[in-house]
């Protein structure tokens, strides 16, 4: 079941989306071990030209959800369906090769780490250029006239395409990484911790530039990061995830304020507001204990051991993800009769 009902705006509609990693047993001697299950039953929607971010700490599934929607891995079950370019929808999760190739122009990924995602033997002209070469759309003047161009619009010198990635610093191989991702004109980028590497200022410039090339080509964003509050300033929509299940799904405002999820409310109550008269009174919430391992998750609520609202139906049943406010959906048994504290 979608989260929502797919209509001529919505760009990926993602049901009941898997993961599991290994499990099976290698050799007659191996025993099975159990599968990490890294994605379970995540459904979400994203529409054109949003901005949806994925948040969550280390090990959640946030990263290996774009990898599945970029169909970098195969699913285990489930479906990702893309509107394409000429307005028909696929459905990614059985295509085949051939059809994943030709999609992949329509999206791209910035990968976290700008320093060991650009190969360092490679000049900016051939980092940016490759794409365009990959695919057949230029060669020769044309491809050094579009990677000046890209260049320009993530400001970036055309006089630097001759020179390597160490040359420059963190936050402008960040921009090479996104010059490149737009080569191929997109409709979709996954941003996976694309700024997180980055100091405050940097990332901010980097975020502001991300946002100035979403409006002049209608971008589409899934903005991935274990920071709240820098998915807080980019993000229409929000989707928290904790142990490979998605646990709330708002407009990023409502959450902020008023979230639907107590673990939520814990990652909110970590967000300092920049206005002193904000974050009075405000406490942080200190969750005990660890985050499960993904191949042993706790039964019923997987959230149940950390939770302080936590009653015995938490430990027998596991919560659906449903619709607890318009529009806003929850994997809570008790969303929207809690009294949780947002952000202020
Ligand atoms: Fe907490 Fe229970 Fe809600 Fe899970 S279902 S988040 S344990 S109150």
């Amino acid at each position: 079941m979608p989260v929502e009902p797919l209509n001529s705006e919505t760009l990926f509609a993602v049901t009941g989306l898997s993961k599991h990693f290994g499990g099976a047993a290698k050799g007659w001697l191996q025993k099975e071990k159990p599968a990490v299950k890294a994605v379970n039953d995540v459904s979400f929607t994203i529409a054109r030209g949003e901005t949806f971010g994925l948040v969550g700490e280390s090990g959640s599934g946030k990263s290996t959800v774009a990898r599945l929607m970029l169909r970098a891995y195969d699913v285990t079950a489930g479906s990702i369906r893309f509107r394409r370019s000429d307005g028909n929808t696929v459905e990614l999760a059985s295509a085949g090769k051939a059809e994943l190739q030709a999609l992949r122009r329509q999206m791209q990924m910035i990968f976290q780490d700008p320093y060991s995602s650009l190969n360092p033997r490679m000049t900016l002209l051939e980092l940016v250029g490759e794409p365009l070469l990959i695919h057949g759309v230029a060669s020769g003047s044309e491809l050094e006239d579009r990677v000046a161009e890209l260049l320009r619009l993530v400001g970036l010198r055309p006089e630097f395409r001759g020179r390597y990635p160490h040359a420059f610093s963190g936050g402008q191989r960040q921009r090479i990484g996104i010059a490149r991702a737009l080569a191929l004109n997109p409709a979709f980028i996954a941003a996976d911790e694309a700024v997180s590497a980055l100091d405050v200022s940097v990332a901010a410039q980097n975020i502001n530039l991300m946002q100035d090339l979403q409006e002049q080509f209608g971008l589409t964003y899934l903005f991935i990061t274990h920071d709240l509050s820098m998915v807080q300033h980019i993000s229409n929509r929000i989707g928290v995830m904790y142990v490979g299940r998605l646990m709330e799904v708002s407009a990023t405002e409502p959450m902020f304020a008023e979230p639907l999820h107590p673990y939520t409310e814990a990652l909110l109550s970590a967000v300092p507001q920049p206005d002193p008269k904000r974050n009075r009174g405000r406490k942080r919430i200190m969750l005990k204990g660890e985050i499960p391992d993904a191949s042993n998750p706790p039964k019923g609520c997987a959230f149940h051991p950390r939770c302080p609202y936590a009653k015995d139906i938490c430990k027998a049943e596991e919560p659906e993800l449903r619709e607890a406010k318009p529009g806003r959906f929850s994997r809570c048994h008790f969303a929207g009769e809690l009294s949780l504290t947002g952000a202020y």
